[in-house]
């Protein structure tokens, strides 16, 4: 297929010179991996940077991996644990790897976050442990209703903000409720370095968190069970060059998503999300197109050079199929799921893209 004119994502990655003299510590310190001190001095700046006081940040491999190790420390096998049934895949994946059991429930269909009357109605019929909230598309809004609804029914609640990591104006991360949240450093987000992850959590469940990511390993040797998910002390060192650009690389996407606002405001039939918070990671633009077929947006924007992608889409539901357990009523999230399409949202170091990317759009629903 042809290269489109406007991609979906263009990564915008530290340039080598940037964070080669931070990595050239490790031949003095000759420790590589294992949470060395490149990582810790990322995880200080992350944690002051996105945490509230007493949080910690825990460096990881992947979010994958991140939500795996959070999962591992605060549940035993086989428990129930709720995740809205319109996620990306590794949500799931990460339950389940936990070995523990999905129990998708629905979303709102203006938050697109997981529904509490749909939560509260699956806990009027099964047992659940504990909720793995998602942020979706890394859009930042106040989620604080399911967090006061889980501290009241002591369910342990995991966001899974992988695409979250964002602008200096973000509110910060954590409560005294002690919800953990999850966020990714992979190409295509916001804050990218490759593959990475980052982990914000209570300082008592850091500790537990870490020991899962490292095998599970227990100071006299013993162990539990856990992965292998640690950050190396390459990837500590792009993501400490990275921690320096990431405010203009957000700024720069947050304009391009408030573009995308006032044009969609006016096509008939497309729902955009409201409410975002300021300094969200925009790793993408979302629309709901009630009445018109997604897949045909999709196929008329591939013409004037624009790709699109549908996230997040199939719906856990449809994409996993039988073989999970539903409570509830699906109907919001599996609609929602059908009718979305993502717009490819720059960073600045996309140049006059940008211009041509909204003249291109500009005839699309026309
Ligand atoms: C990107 C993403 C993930 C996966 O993150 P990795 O770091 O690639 O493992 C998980 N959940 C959501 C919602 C994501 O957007």
């Amino acid at each position: 297929m042809e290269k489109p004119a406007y991609p979906f994502i263009i990564p915008d990655i530290p340039r080598t010179s940037e964070w080669i003299p931070v990595y050239e510590r490790v031949f003095e310190t000759g420790i590589y991996a294992n949470f060395g001190p490149i990582s810790r001095s990322l995880e200080t700046s992350l944690a002051a940077r996105y945490a509230v006081s007493g949080y910690e940040a825990v460096t990881c491999c992947s979010a994958t991996q991140g939500l795996l190790a959070a999962l591992l420390a605060r549940f035993d096998a086989g428990m129930n644990i709720a995740l809205p049934n319109f996620t990306f895949a590794a949500t799931y994946h990460a339950i389940r790897l936990a070995g523990l059991n999905p129990v998708p429930v629905d979303i709102d269909a203006d938050t697109l976050e997981i529904s509490i009357e749909s939560l509260a109605e699956a806990m009027g019929k099964m047992t659940l442990h504990g909720v793995v909230s998602v942020r979706p598309f890394g859009l930042v809004r106040d989620q604080s209703h399911l967090i006061a609804f889980c501290r009241d029914r002591r369910l342990p609640l995991t966001f899974d903000a992988a695409a979250s990591l964002g602008g200096a104006s973000l509110p910060k991360f954590g409560s005294d409720d002690g919800e953990v949240e999850v966020f990714s450093l992979h190409a295509t987000k916001v804050f990218a370095i490759g593959e990475g992850g980052v982990i914000l959590a209570p300082a008592d469940a850091a500790v537990e968190i870490r020991k899962k990511l490292n095998f599970g390993f227990e100071a006299d040797r013993r162990y539990s069970t856990g992965t292998n998910g640690k950050m190396d002390e390459l990837h500590a060192a792009i993501a400490l060059s990275q921690l320096g650009r990431v405010d203009e690389m957000q700024q720069a996407r947050e304009e391009i998503a408030h573009r995308y606002d006032s044009f969609f405001a006016s096509v008939p039939g497309a729902r955009t999300l409201q409410g975002v918070t300021r300094g969200s990671g925009w790793t993408m633009y979302p629309v709901v197109f009630e009445g018109q077929s997604a897949d045909e947006i999709v196929r008329k924007a591939q013409g004037r050079g624009i790709e699109t992608r549908r996230y997040y889409w199939p719906s856990v539901s449809n994409a996993v199929g039988a073989s999970l357990p539903t409570p509830v009523s699906l109907e919001v999230s599996n609609r929602v799921s059908n009718q979305i399409v993502c717009f490819p949202v720059y960073s600045a170091n996309a140049g006059n893209l940008r211009d041509g990317l909204f003249e291109a759009l500009g005839g699309l629903f026309a």
